[in-house]
């Protein structure tokens, strides 16, 4: 996979980029991150990317000349082209106007090839980089940040732990908070605990006993069927207390529903239409 950073901070990314996961990535080309300074497109002394917004106002927006530039000597795919079939490329723009970013988008990116993020900065970026250039707009939170770079590192961070042979355990990207590919069969998820769109289980390491603070007792039994039983039913603990509306679009299997009405000690009955609202 590539992904091409568009910003004015170039420095910014020498952080994100030189640890863990990403790096052992980038080392092993699994992914090509390369950071490009839009001042270098800019055409007078100053090197000016910014100017005053017409009609007045606050602040300066980021011109778009050095933005489609830049995108330009990318040699991506050309917009129309890019909508009319299914593109392997995407470019977006951080805004926190965008669409919200969450696992299930991505998912969506990490199965494109390339990917090229446009950091913004001041009080935005020329509305014609959105509506000429971008394929789509990506908001990280719903909070407003000074500039893109914070949350371009959020995405790369999170699309290429989604690469295959990114993370050490691939199991794992698959078991993790959000992820909604949990494997239902039978009665139940057939890995340790797929999360099928719960939070994650919690998790325990040595000391068994920490200054008194002991691990479920059920986790050191080896007892396996019983430590699934006990991890799925803490996710789904750990969902109801944290983030019940998570449970709205959960994939549940029967032992799941049963697990919640002992939580509970309620009847969790099925609407007939898949996602209207729960009983939880
Ligand atoms: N005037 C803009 C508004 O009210 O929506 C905020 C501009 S913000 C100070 C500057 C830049 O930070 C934006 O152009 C965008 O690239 C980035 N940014 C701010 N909040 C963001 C968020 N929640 N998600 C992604 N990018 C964000």
């Amino acid at each position: 996979m590539k992904i091409d950073i568009l910003t004015i901070f170039p420095d910014f990314f020498h952080g994100p980029l030189d640890y863990g996961i990403i790096r052992r990535a980038r080392e092993s080309s699994l992914v090509t991150i390369e950071v490009h300074d839009l001042r270098a497109f800019a055409h007078d002394r100053h090197r000016t990317v910014d100017d005053r917004p017409f009609g007045g106002g606050e602040g300066m927006v980021l011109k778009p000349e050095p933005i489609f530039e830049c995108v330009e000597m990318l040699n991506v795919t050309p917009r129309g082209q890019r909508m009319a079939q299914r593109s392997t490329e995407s470019i977006i723009l951080l805004s926190a106007q965008g669409q919200r970013f969450d696992q299930n988008v991505a998912q969506e990116l990490a199965a494109l090839e390339r990917i090229i993020l446009i950091c913004g900065r001041y009080e935005g970026v020329d509305e014609r980089v959105s509506d000429f250039l971008a394929d789509r707009e990506i908001s990280i939170g719903d909070y407003v940040l000074s500039g893109g770079e914070l949350g371009a590192a959020i995405i790369l961070d999170t699309v290429t732990r989604l690469i295959p042979g990114a993370v050490g355990n691939e199991a794992s990207t698959q078991q993790e908070s959000f992820t909604m590919q949990a494997e239902l069969k039978g009665d139940g998820p057939t890995s340790t605990c797929a999360s099928g769109g719960l939070l994650d289980y919690p998790h325990y390491t040595r000391p068994a006993d920490f200054r008194g603070m002991a691990v479920p007792e059920i986790l050191v039994s080896g007892n396996h069927d019983g430590i699934r039983l006990w991890r799925r039913r803490a996710a789904l603990e750990k969902t109801m207390r944290n983030r019940p509306d998570l449970l709205n679009w959960a994939a549940l299997s029967e032992e799941d529903k049963q697990l919640l009405a002992q939580i509970t000690g309620k009847k969790i009955t099925t609407k007939e239409s898949d996602h209207d609202e729960p009983d939880y």
